[in-house]
């Protein structure tokens, strides 16, 4: 017998993979599957980023690049935060990682352990708990709530750290629901974290750049007061339409930043070289394609929510950010699961359950709106006749 170590016992995994699996296998089988489950751009990555890899490749980069990245792909990063934020970020404290979730991955190793608790958004993005289940710490969901508008709030967020809180993970756009937060909300939330100043704060900002109604994201590491204590997650994966690339970075505060350097040598030695001088081309390039991006997903999900809110018991608060919905699906009588399955299997559309992203989820479901504004239309249109049929 083979004696694999008892947190394996507890780790989790993402249903948005399984949903792609069974949708990928309906699809093979002939069936026609519109796929509103998977969360990732529907776009090509931009042209001139694909060619500076190319032109990486030609150019011999075959080697390893240091463990934290090329240095002018994080003095890159700096300048892009300094230009978008007004923030002093120094290359330094930079690690480029291969994929957002990589940052994940090392800050909730860094800080979970049997006896500390880690505060993570329930819905959420599943991989949070996850892994603080598999370092043996407990899981304080906070709940995101539909009356907030899927934003934090501070007060409640403050009211559920204890001694035993080491790590608190925000995000904002946030993954299921759409949600963001206001910065009054994150001003009162940084102000009340004052009182514990040994709880570590990872802002996961993948969706910092898809902000709609003209609403500004707001980042965490503009405030000064928590920079000591602060994780910054993102990454160029929905920015640049580029998942498949690998390629994410996160800021660290001085002192951590030598043992997520350790984790990256002690695992993947350093990302793709191709893949960072893609990266280097993102930022230093022009960004039309991501302002075309966000101006189409902006398109669509109004055409999402309007569609949402006219289905039979089905209402829908307007997403401010991402390119999710989360709809309420309570007065449908479906269980959240049971319907995502039930759309999946009979009329042919993928959505995820809430459940998948938390026991706050029950009651909703979430559709990508990454995916043609035809395709949308059309999902909808079966859902209004499954539901019609299905009451
Ligand atoms: N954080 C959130 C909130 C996400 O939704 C995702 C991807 O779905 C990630 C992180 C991971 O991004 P990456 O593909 O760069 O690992």
């Amino acid at each position: 017998t083979l004696h694999i170590t008892e947190a394996f016992g507890r780790i989790g995994e993402e249903n948005a993979f399984a949903v792609l699996a069974r949708a990928t296998d309906l699809a093979a089988q002939g069936r026609d599957i519109i796929n509103l489950g998977i969360g990732q751009p529907d776009f090509r990555t931009p042209d001139h980023i694909v060619e500076a890899a190319i032109k990486a490749l030609r150019d011999g980069h075959h080697g390893y690049t240091p463990a934290t990245g090329i240095k002018p792909l994080r003095e890159a990063v700096a300048a892009d935060l300094q230009k978008r934020f007004d923030v002093t970020v120094d290359p330094d404290l930079v690690l480029i990682v291969p994929g957002g979730k990589v940052t994940m991955f090392m800050a909730i190793l860094m800080f979970g352990e049997p006896g500390a608790e880690i505060l993570y958004p329930d819905p959420g993005f599943p991989i949070y708990r996850s892994m603080i289940e598999f370092t043996g710490a407990k899981p304080v969901p906070v709940p995101i709530r539909e009356e907030n508008g899927f934003a934090f709030s501070a007060e409640e967020t403050l009211s559920l750290i204890t001694p035993k809180t080491r790590l608190l993970v925000l995000n904002s756009p946030a993954n299921p629901t759409g949600g963001v937060t206001p910065k009054a909300e994150i001003d009162k939330l940084v102000a009340g974290l004052a009182r514990f100043p040994d709880v570590a704060i990872m802002s996961d900002e993948i969706y910092g750049q898809m902000t709609y109604d003209g609403l500004a994201h707001q980042t965490l590491l503009a405030y000064p007061e928590i920079r000591d204590r602060l994780i910054l997650l993102d990454g160029w994966s929905k920015t640049y339409a580029m998942t498949g690339w690998r390629m994410g970075y996160s800021v660290w505060p001085k002192p951590l930043y030598d043992a997520a350097r350790k984790l990256a040598v002690n695992s993947y030695s350093c990302v793709n070289a191709s893949a960072q001088y893609a990266g280097l081309a993102a930022l230093t390039g022009p960004q039309d394609a991501v302002r075309a991006m966000v101006a189409e997903f902006d398109r669509r999900r109004r055409v999402v929510v309007e569609g949402l809110n006219a289905l039979p018991g089905v209402s829908a608060v307007t997403p401010k950010g991402a390119f999710y919905a989360f709809p309420n699906i309570k007065k449908t009588g479906w269980r959240a699961k049971a319907l995502a399955s039930a759309l999946l299997e009979t009329a042919g559309v993928a959505t995820i359950g809430g459940p998948d992203f938390g026991v706050f989820g029950e009651g909703y479901i979430r559709l990508s709106y990454a995916n043609s504004t035809e395709n949308i239309q059309r999902a909808l249109a079966r859902m209004a006749e499954f539901l019609e049929q299905n009451k």
